[in-house]
């Protein structure tokens, strides 16, 4: 279901009819998922990892299903405003671009003309800013959706990365996830030790309570402030190593991204874009994608090579050595010291 709502595609209502119906989803009730149901568990915070005791938020044991930045995102999509929301086999562009100029959505319109002399019958897709911005008087005039197909396989062939890269970023990403994960285990034990302490507090402190030694609201107080400390230690523990899955997913998507582009669904097409970037401007008829950070550099590279000559550099595919780093860059976390010298 996270999955689902977060490619960004699907809204509540069609999520909830995968669910009942494709799914097959039933409570213990034996009733179906009602819409009211969804948006309570999409805005749950114990999807990422939190449950709610005497009005405070801890960290909880369980396993978290999103990580807070996905939860984030579902938040935004769920209580996104109402755009008119045509079906995406129909408009492969709809609900992902906005206009440069008045920040409004761009929405599709199809038309059909006929030709009269030939019989002939042809459909033309458009893609026009709402101007619903009262304040600027917008003048982004329409364009075809072949123009802007055009323009999108344009930004993903900068992005695409060829099979051999795709290997040896893999390979790469291996080799630095097993050195840092023996790092890690040094700094877990310490971690770990720091929060049975904790344990062990908190149990004296309810003998201590309980022997009458100190009165329930010392407890509470005392109780609280040991519980906010063990859920940061714990948090410690758990940012490990999330880019290591990141970066491979990154590797994944943006290998062949433009064949798989031209190829899919446009379902699957609407997921690529939405992978690759989060904003799409549309300027003059021109695309101004803001691309996600690993894309952007993919991208950069390919059309700035010489800003990143000089940097680590692997016989074969010099210029792809420093976008594999900041790929595994993605989490902030790790490589700050060897990324000094470049
Ligand atoms: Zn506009």
């Amino acid at each position: 279901m996270w999955d689902l709502m977060l490619t960004g595609i699907y809204v509540i209502p069609q999520v909830l009819k995968i669910v009942n119906e494709n799914w097959g989803y039933k409570n213990r009730r034996g009733n179906p998922m009602t819409r009211s149901n969804m948006y309570e568990m999409f805005s749950h915070p114990f999807y990422y990892g939190y449950f709610q005791y005497s009005g405070i938020w801890y960290k909880g044991k369980h396993e978290p299903m999103v990580t807070k930045e996905e939860w984030d995102k579902v938040q935004a999509l769920i209580h996104r405003p109402n755009v008119p929301h045509l079906t995406s086999e129909e408009f492969l562009f709809i609900d992902l671009l906005k206009c440069d100029k008045c920040k409004f959505a761009i929405t599709g319109t199809r038309k059909i003309k006929n030709y009269k002399r030939t019989k002939r019958k042809a459909t033309y897709t458009y893609y026009h800013c709402t101007h619903k911005n009262k304040i600027i008087n917008c003048d982004e005039k329409p364009i075809t959706e072949s123009k802007l197909k055009d323009q999108f396989i344009k930004i993903l062939e900068y992005v695409d990365i060829d099979e051999d890269f795709k290997d040896w970023a893999k390979q790469y990403f291996h080799e630095l996830n097993e050195y840092e994960s023996k790092n890690v285990i040094d700094i877990n034990s310490s971690v770990k030790k720091s929060i049975s302490d904790i344990d062990i507090k908190l149990s004296t402190l309810l003998d201590l309570m309980l022997s009458q030694s100190i009165s329930k609201d010392e407890y509470d107080k005392k109780r609280h402030n040991l519980l906010v400390e063990k859920s940061s230690l714990e948090q410690k523990l758990n940012k490990s190593s999330d880019w290591f899955p990141k970066a491979n997913k990154v590797v994944d998507t943006a290998h062949d991204i433009k064949a798989k582009f031209i190829e899919k669904s446009i379902d699957e097409k609407r997921l690529l874009i939405r992978s690759v970037g989060s904003n799409f401007f549309l300027d003059s008829g021109l695309v101004r994608p803001e691309l996600e950070k690993p894309y952007f550099i993919l991208s950069d590279a390919k059309i700035n090579p010489e800003k990143y000559l000089g940097r680590l550099e692997p016989v074969d595919y010099p210029y792809l050595s420093a976008q594999t780093i900041e790929i595994a860059k993605l989490n902030p976390t790790w490589l700050p010291r060897e990324d000094s010298n470049f």
